[in-house]
């Protein structure tokens, strides 16, 4: 199970599923500099070995990977790994080369690791949809599987991130969930403009103070825009409040 650390709730169901489901347990931690761009928060992004080896353990895992860049990324480092298509909606829009590093690491410890099943949170969706055709159409013979995201009380997704909100954007953080729950009650109530559902969307996190990325309805499978909504799709947003970036979804249908 690969991670960056900083391990909450959220990591623990994933270490927790992985433990149930097999004899070896590897968790990895590496804060993979290849997958922040420029400006973003590489630096400041949480960091705190001893907390998270003492939560591993605690939990079960067998082995914790935990390199130095420089075993990542020795120099002369040159490879890099381009899923076509799926990395350019969503978030590869905002965040160019990023899943370029997402997908480069995680070949690279699959490969380390030889792992026969992956796990991964449906919190970062398009990463884990992502990382399936990787390992698809490199022939890695890896079973990923997706779980659920977690969620504080209020319904704001766990992530390492979320220590970055002050009280009042922690505040506002679980307008998110609440606007993507709206979405759905409308959406089983028979609203099916992908239009309509998403500017209600927008309007009401703008309305608190988020600055949006975006707010869209796509297909499971490849990721791209659905006008109307007839089967299963994914409604994803990713939105900023002050200087931290938020994302969530939720699968309709
Ligand atoms: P990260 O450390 O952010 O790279 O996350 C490591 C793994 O944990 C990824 O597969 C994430 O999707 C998953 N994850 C992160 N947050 C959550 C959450 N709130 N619920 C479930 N899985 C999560």
């Amino acid at each position: 199970m690969p991670t960056m650390g900083s391990l909450h709730e959220g990591h623990l169901s994933l270490i927790r599923r992985a433990r149930e489901e097999t004899d070896l347990l590897i968790v990895s931690i590496f804060v993979n500099p290849s997958q922040f761009g420029k400006g973003e928060d590489f630096d400041k992004y949480p960091r705190d070995f001893r907390k998270d080896k003492k939560l591993a353990l605690k939990e079960g895992v067998d082995i914790i990977f935990y390199p130095g860049e420089q075993a990542m990324y020795p120099d002369g480092f040159r490879t890099s790994i381009k899923v076509a298509g799926l990395a350019d909606s969503l978030c590869g829009r905002f965040r160019p080369g990023h899943f370029e590093g997402v997908a480069t690491v995680v070949a690279k410890l699959f490969n380390i690791v030889e792992p026969d099943i992956a796990y991964f949170g449906q919190k970062d969706y398009q990463q884990a949809r992502i990382i399936k055709q990787l390992a698809k159409d490199l022939d890695m013979n890896i079973k990923i599987k997706v779980l659920p995201i977690m969620r504080e009380q209020d319904g704001l997704a766990l992530s390492s991130r979320n220590k970055y909100l002050s009280p009042e954007q922690r505040k506002k953080a679980a307008l998110i969930y609440a606007a993507l729950k709206d979405a759905r009650k409308k959406i089983a109530s028979g609203q099916k403009s992908s239009a309509k559902i998403t500017a209600a969307i927008k309007k009401k996190l703008r309305q608190a103070g988020f600055k949006i990325d975006y707010v869209e309805l796509v297909r499971l499978d490849d990721l791209s825009s659905v006008k109307r909504v007839n089967n299963k799709v994914l409604l994803a947003v990713a939105a900023r409040l002050g200087r931290t970036r938020l994302i969530d979804n939720i699968i309709i249908g």
